[in-house]
């Protein structure tokens, strides 16, 4: 029997489980993740919250049946243990991710063991021989080393925003926060430059992180993005959604510190290149949206020129105040321009999505709202020629894989240094003033959008970034050898 054994431990295929935290922005590029491991011959089993699973299941009993599993590729779910209360409360995330901390470390070691307790059997599921989790998701770590198998995390953020987290214990420490009081949020103090961050050019303190902006010494959200970031040197290899060439300076700089960083990235493209081409749409390339998605907007988009649109769009999370909308929906309206906007249901705080009186009228023969649309696919539509974003990674990526260059207007965690080094070290954007005012919106717009020569630079940057970008992920670009070595390691982990 032992060589019976032995014969099955040769056979033996590498098996990840992967667990994203549950939103859009962990979902979409663990899931990319998760398609590249599958093409390579990796078992995958991609766990969800019970809650986005069955939000997934009613979702694609319209469009499909996105959760369908494959050979060597299969859904699973776990509780999220929060109450329907804590659910619809404003600080829903706070408690979701408390409540995973606190309840889903069991039935994620349960799983991992059930998945395995099927063994090398006549449905030939392999034991769980790697733990891959996204950011925010840390607890999972000490369920890896339950399981006694390595843990990789996907850092869902550009290696910038990465560096600049993993900074944020020395910017308390040496006091730049939390912030003394409230007139520092406008008295200059956000400018201060910071230049000791390696790798990286001299930034503004405001850019590092929206978590800096805080006035309290015992801030939850700051302790948590530190501690977050911090904990990845507990994983057996740091894994970045972006590109050697995009960011070198301080990829050189994380390499230090950790000594496996697998530049993947981008992952749209690395999808686009290669799952997409050799298998069809599978079923995680035909997307895990928690929203449905408008395809109407897709047949406006082909009656519009080429390059004419601006697409607007602040991802899965921003929440914008009743009056900061109306000075962007004026400032669109003021540009003269096209424009499909997606107004997601909760954009807007207090509720209502209300958009201004008079706004619809005047807008209707040149702009088209959605609640949720196939982004990727729109940002490669011909007819699209910018985008105004709130700068969350997975967006800019996008943006960069379509030659898209982009207004920016960040609020949130990384979002600040992302748009930062889209303006300055890659010079494929504008950015926003934090406080939206409709003259600027519409001189932004008009910027990008029109014959202009800065409009003219940020197309050609754009042009170039994506070519850069695409050979990244193509066999023999540096993304795609990163991910060699990736699979190579989750092998060795189970021999
Ligand atoms: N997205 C989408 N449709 C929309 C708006 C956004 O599919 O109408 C997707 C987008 O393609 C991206 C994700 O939602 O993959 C948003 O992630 P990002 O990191 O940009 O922002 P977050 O939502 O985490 O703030």
């Amino acid at each position: 029997s032992s060589s019976l054994l032995g014969a099955m431990g040769e056979r033996r295929r590498a098996h990840a489980m992967l667990f994203p935290f549950p939103c859009s922005g962990h979902i979409n590029p663990t899931l990319k993740l998760a398609e590249l491991l599958h093409s390579r011959g990796v078992h995958v089993t991609f766990v969800n919250t019970e809650h986005n699973h069955e939000r997934l299941l009613r979702r694609g009993a319209a469009s499909g049946g996105a959760l369908r599993g494959r050979e060597g590729f299969r859904f699973e779910a776990v509780p999220d243990g929060l109450s329907e209360e804590e659910r619809a409360a404003p600080d829903s995330t706070v408690k979701l991710y408390l409540s995973l901390r606190r309840s889903c470390g069991k039935p994620l070691e349960e799983l991992a063991r059930r998945v395995a307790s099927r063994g090398d059997d006549d449905d030939g599921v392999p034991p769980v021989t790697c733990v891959v989790l996204s950011g925010l998701v840390s607890f999972a770590l000490a369920v890896a080393e339950e399981l006694g198998v390595p843990a990789f995390v996907l850092w869902g953020t550009s290696a910038c925003g990465f560096a600049c987290t993993l900074r944020l214990r020395q910017l308390r420490q040496r006091g730049y926060t939390p912030l003394k009081d409230e007139s520092y949020l406008t008295n200059g103090y956000l400018d201060t430059p910071i230049d000791w961050i390696a790798g990286m050019p001299t930034v503004r303190l405001g850019d590092i992180s929206s978590f800096v902006r805080t006035l309290d010494p015992t801030s939850f959200a700051l302790r948590v993005e530190e501690d977050e970031a911090n904990s990845c040197t507990r994983a057996q290899g740091l894994i970045l959604n972006t590109f050697d060439d995009l960011e070198s300076d301080v990829l050189d700089a994380l390499k230090d510190e950790f000594p496996r960083v697998y530049t993947i990235g981008p992952l749209v493209a690395a999808m686009h290149g290669r799952v997409n081409r050799a298998n069809g749409l599978g079923g995680a390339a035909a997307g895990l949206s928690l929203w449905e998605e408008d395809f109407a907007c897709m047949a406006w988009l082909d009656a519009q020129p080429a390059g004419s649109v601006l697409y607007v769009s602040f991802g899965s999370l921003t929440v914008m105040s009743p009056d900061a909308l109306a000075e962007l929906a004026w400032g669109l309206a003021d540009s003269r321009r096209p424009f499909l906007w997606v107004v997601r249901p909760g954009l807007v705080a207090g509720g209502a999505n209300a958009l201004p009186d008079g706004f619809v009228a005047e807008t209707k023969d040149r702009c088209f709202i959605a609640e949720w649309c196939a982004q990727e696919q729109v940002l490669r539509h011909r007819a699209v020629g910018g985008f105004l974003t709130h700068s969350g990674w997975n967006s800019t990526t996008e943006s960069i894989c379509a030659g898209v260059p982009m207004i920016c207007w960040p609020g949130f965690a990384d979002q600040y240094i992302n748009s930062r080094y889209v303006r300055d070290e890659w010079g494929i954007g504008l950015r926003l003033d934090e406080e939206l005012r409709r003259e600027q919106v519409a001189a932004h717009v008009e910027e990008l959008m029109g014959g202009g020569d800065r409009g003219e630079e940020m197309r050609r940057n754009a042009a170039k970034w994506k070519a850069v970008a695409e050979a990244a992920a193509a066999k023999g670009g540096s993304s795609y050898d990163s991910l060699d070595k990736l699979v190579e390691q989750l092998r060795l982990g189970c021999q």
